[in-house]
């Protein structure tokens, strides 16, 4: 098989049902097999822009069901545009394989676009050579702008007194990568169907669209986690607390801090707090558990702030968006990163997120 009959038979689709639904065919103007493809923003919308790659051995195992892949792969970007507060609207494949096996393009083409089918994300083009085995996608979705102001949400606008909340659960992804490339601790088993479910959210995470979009004009700042909790908070604490210049990058100097509950962090482990697949005598400890929930990756999670005076709206956006949210946190003006127990005792904090060249 060919470049072009492989790009023709597995990533060239005719317009689908699910997008003449939504009416976002139309933004779609030329999609696969010119030279570039043409998108037509819908009149007062902002395009939000972003770009992640897998690369084998580094994000995922060379044995990984292509089909949990091709999810993946989509997802940790359309988990990018949910951070923004976008609606996905098209996405760019640019793959480097080894070879055209359609055994494993097949199912990779499927995982990915029941995916996208989901999000009403079109594949518009892209990019296929021989190589090891790479694969980098580039998302547009697209956010409203009132009154001249954009309505995405970014990392630069916690204040201090926001609560910090944080989606669904966090720590399993990271508690099956452990377990995968066995690294627990000596004593530590992880039950069969324990390993299952938290491989599930390894490998086909849920990019949290729908709560993001829910969040515009609520949220005063989100991110989402892929490097680990602290890391991702960090990273919104580092852009916060300054004025911020428009399209001006003033670097990551900490300006703001928080104070997170470990007592509320804990229990954000699914695999720790789900009684139904654990064994009787199964327990996760405190400190195996922090560990998973505020330094491990792969969760694609939001992690957001807003002010107190509107936590009924969170409530409602989570309500709307069936998405589970936690409120773990407060922004405060002292810089760092601290701790506090369920007394209110300071807990070490010595967890790091993850960081391809530390
Ligand atoms: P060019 O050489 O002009 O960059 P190519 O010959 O590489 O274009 O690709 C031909 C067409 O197929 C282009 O429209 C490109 O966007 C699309 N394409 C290539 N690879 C993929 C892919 N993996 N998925 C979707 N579209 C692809
Ligand atoms: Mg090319």
């Amino acid at each position: 098989m060919g470049e072009f009959e492989l790009i023709r038979h597995f990533f060239t689709r005719c317009g689908s049902a699910t997008l003449a639904q939504t009416g976002l065919a139309s933004r779609v103007v030329l999609g696969v097999g010119d030279d570039c493809a043409l998108l037509q923003p819908a009149p007062g919308m902002q395009m939000a822009v972003s770009c992640d790659m897998l690369v084998q051995g580094r994000h995922f195992f060379a044995d990984v069901d292509p089909r949990t892949l091709g999810h993946k792969a989509l997802a940790v970007n359309l988990s990018d545009l949910a951070a923004c507060g976008a609606r996905p609207l098209a996405f760019t494949l640019a793959l480097a394989l080894p070879s055209a096996d359609p055994a494993w393009l097949a199912p990779f083409a499927q995982g990915l676009f029941a995916l996208a089918d989901l999000h009403g994300c079109t594949l518009v083009g892209g990019d296929t050579t021989r190589g090891p085995l790479n694969i980098c996608i580039t998302v547009f979705g697209e956010v409203p702008v009132l009154a001249s102001c954009g309505q995405a949400l970014l990392r630069s606008g916690a204040q201090v007194g926001d609560d910090v909340y944080v989606s669904g659960t966090l720590g399993d992804a990271h508690l099956a990568l452990k377990a995968l490339q066995g690294r627990l601790p000596e004593s530590f088993e992880l039950p069969p169907a324990m390993l299952t479910q938290t491989r599930q959210r390894l490998e086909q995470p849920t990019p949290r669209i729908a709560l993001g979009m829910a969040l515009r004009g609520i949220a005063t700042a989100a991110a989402d986690v892929s490097d680990g909790l602290l890391g991702d908070l960090g990273h919104i604490l580092a852009r916060s607390g300054g004025h911020r210049a428009e399209g001006v990058d003033k670097g990551e100097s900490a300006s703001l801090g928080a104070t997170l509950h470990t007592a509320v962090a804990v229990k954000l482990m699914a695999a720790c707090a789900n009684s139904t697949n654990a064994p009787a005598n199964f327990k996760i400890s405190d400190a195996l558990a922090l560990q998973c929930v505020l330094s491990g990756g792969d969760d694609y999670e939001l992690v957001f702030t807003a002010s107190p005076n509107v936590r009924a709206a969170v409530q409602a956006a989570s309500v709307s968006s069936a998405t589970p949210v936690t409120r773990i946190g407060i922004i405060e003006a002292q810089p760092g990163l601290r701790l506090v127990d369920g007394n209110g005792v300071p807990v070490h904090n010595g967890f790091a997120s993850f960081d391809h060249f530390a």
